[in-house]
């Protein structure tokens, strides 16, 4: 018999909270807001919801205790509550919580074969793989990162990612602002640098002076020879990396982008397993990954960022759009690693929505302050369910 709370439910809730100003900054030209509130960046050729949208998993054990899950609902949210609600979350009840890295590769042994190595697929699995975490740290009341190994950092230093401002007038004032708060690290998106993207780094040097650290994100925009090219331009301005110059599947654009340069190349925003990352690390594609842990989970983030460090490879976690339950999961999982520099802090997202959260978590002077408490520390509070959109909604 095991006399251990096991999980007895898993349930999942789309979350839909509206925006000002979209994500990556006011609508460009030629840019529009469809019906489904979606809106394609021209510069990246991506899509994105005019809300911050979001998937909660709660899962509870059998006395009662409750643990948080979130991942990626940013399009097509219904994709993943239907593989958790139809086929991962009846699975998962009667497990042990303490088992989260074999539920996780069952899980995912479930649909290998049938071919789900990531996409949807993985994105349902992280948020369950992120509730049990929770749910077992909060069992044996301890923070999550003292289950992944041990603490080394109380808190993480942070860049700043994005500066949605229409103008690169207004872009570099965003920057100033933050640096006059104690921030030194600002990374642009090329998906909205509408002034030129050499241009934007030779005024935001020029502006913010020597001591800061600029990033560019180049959001796959370049064939890898266009890429090495107009990376050599802005080599001039000390670039702290570069990230995601080629199209996410060209292995071997990567690879040659990153053996033509003299600047750190960043990727990995989109990989969900270690699968996906090995083929690159053993190509010396880039010397920082990007992990977002609202497409690995946890288990498969230690695995990916473990990794990365037998290849002496650093970690510098990505952001994206959420609530703060993946972001508090991913500062757990950051304070773990030897080799984590620093954390994207997507600022216009994680302020905002931490009024949805009862958290300690927060970003000031240039660094995250991880959360106290057992498990994530961070859960959501009764205002996040004025946000709840229906499932199926037409
Ligand atoms: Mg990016």
């Amino acid at each position: 018999m095991n006399d251990f709370p096991q999980i007895s439910s898993v349930e999942t809730f789309i979350i839909s909270i509206p925006r000002q100003t979209p994500y990556l900054g006011p609508l460009g030209p030629g840019e529009s807001i469809n019906s489904r509130g979606y809106l394609i960046r021209k510069g990246n050729r991506s899509i994105y919801p005019d809300s911050d949208m979001s998937v909660l998993v709660k899962v509870t054990a059998e006395d009662g205790t409750v643990g948080w899950g979130e991942t990626y609902g940013i399009v097509a949210p219904d994709a993943v509550t239907s593989i958790i609600d139809d086929v991962l979350g009846p699975v998962t009840v009667g497990r042990d919580p303490r088992d989260a890295m074999v539920i996780q590769e069952d899980l995912y042994d479930m649909m290998r074969v049938r071919g789900f190595f990531g996409g949807y697929y993985m994105d349902a699995i992280a948020g369950v793989d992120i509730a049990i975490w929770d749910l077992f740290g909060k069992l044996v009341n301890q923070p999550l990162v003292k289950l992944l190994g041990g603490q080394r950092m109380e808190s993480i230093p942070v860049y700043v990612s994005g500066l949605p401002a229409a103008t690169l007038e207004a872009r570099l004032q965003m920057a100033h602002d933050f640096k006059a708060r104690g921030f030194d690290a600002f990374k642009y998106a090329a998906a909205v640098s509408h002034e030129g993207i050499v241009n934007e780094m030779r005024v935001l040097r020029e502006g913010l002076g020597p001591g800061v650290k600029l990033m560019v994100d180049l959001h796959w925009k370049f064939s890898a020879q266009e890429a090495s090219q107009l990376i050599s331009q802005l080599e001039p301005y000390r670039p702290y990396f570069v990230e995601a110059p080629c199209q996410p599947e060209d292995i071997e654009g990567q690879a040659h982008v990153g053996a033509s340069i003299r600047v750190p190349l960043a990727l990995g925003e989109e990989w969900r397993t270690v699968y996906e990352v090995r083929p690159r690390l053993e190509r010396r594609a880039m010397s920082i990954i990007q992990p977002e842990m609202g497409h690995t989970g946890i288990s498969q983030f230690m695995q990916i960022a473990r990794m990365a460090n037998a290849f002496h490879v650093k970690v510098i976690p990505h952001a994206s759009i959420g609530i703060g339950i993946f972001q508090a999961a991913s500062l757990h999982a950051t304070a773990a690693l030897p080799n984590c520099p620093m954390h994207e802090y997507q600022h216009s997202v994680f302020d905002r929505n931490l009024q949805y959260v009862n958290t300690s978590m927060r970003c000031e002077a240039g660094a995250f302050v991880l959360p106290e408490g057992p498990g994530l520390g961070t859960e959501p509070n009764e205002s996040v369910w004025q946000f709840i959109r229906p499932k199926g909604k037409q």
